[in-house]
């Protein structure tokens, strides 16, 4: 099958925007990553995929940690630059929650230990146990079809 068909497929998946941070020698590393899920509420869960080249991978190996920043709408700047779409060099903001750098502004900032992990083909599974979270109001950043967007929380009455 052609790659672009599955990622085509894939990217029918609306899913918000995060990055993954962890911290290596006293020095943040980000990566922006939308494959995140919810695994288990007893004990709580969440699961990442980490493709093979990436940086990120050796650095979660050797921490054992990792924290898990969902964006704000108003946040497509930062994932660009963890996702290295933005060429020039830029420093930013980090926060600390439970001895790891997170993400500021973030949506939600969720610091967890690693407690499993699987090599997937071209990509390793994390399982990370919760240990601490930061959650502030507002909007997700979304990516739908390899583009940005955004979404507006439904109004209820
Ligand atoms: P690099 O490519 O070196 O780092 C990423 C960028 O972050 C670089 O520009 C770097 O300069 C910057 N950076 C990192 N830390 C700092 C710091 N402390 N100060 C300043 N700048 C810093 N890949 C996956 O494996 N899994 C996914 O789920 C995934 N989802 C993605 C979702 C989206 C929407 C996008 C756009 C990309 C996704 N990617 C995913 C691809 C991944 O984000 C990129 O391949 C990324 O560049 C890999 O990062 P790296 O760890 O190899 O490090
Ligand atoms: P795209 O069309 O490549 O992405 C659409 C969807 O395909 C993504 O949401 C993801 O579910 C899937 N996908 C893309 N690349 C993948 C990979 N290497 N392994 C597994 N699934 C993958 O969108 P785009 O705007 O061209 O993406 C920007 C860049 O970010 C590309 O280089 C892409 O490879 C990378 N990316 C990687 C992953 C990942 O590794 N899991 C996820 C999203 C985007």
């Amino acid at each position: 099958m052609d790659d672009r068909i599955f990622r085509d497929a894939m990217g029918k998946f609306a899913t918000g925007v995060t990055v993954i941070t962890t911290d290596i020698d006293g020095e943040p590393h980000g990566m922006t990553a939308n494959a995140f899920m919810s695994v288990s509420l007893n004990p709580k869960l969440v699961l990442i995929s980490i493709k093979e080249n990436a940086k990120m991978l050796d650095k979660i190996n050797r921490s054992g940690k990792f924290a898990v920043n969902i964006l704000s709408e108003d946040q497509q700047e930062v994932s660009m630059l963890f996702a290295g779409q933005i060429k020039e060099k830029r420093e930013p903001e980090f926060d600390r929650l439970s001895e790891i750098s997170v993400v500021k502004d973030a949506l939600a900032n969720i610091v967890c230990n690693v407690y499993g992990k699987q090599v997937a083909g071209d990509h390793t599974l994390f399982l990370g146990e919760v240990e601490d979270i930061v959650l502030r109001e507002g909007n997700p950043l979304t990516f739908f079809a390899g583009k940005y967007g955004q979404i507006t929380a439904p109004q209820l009455t």
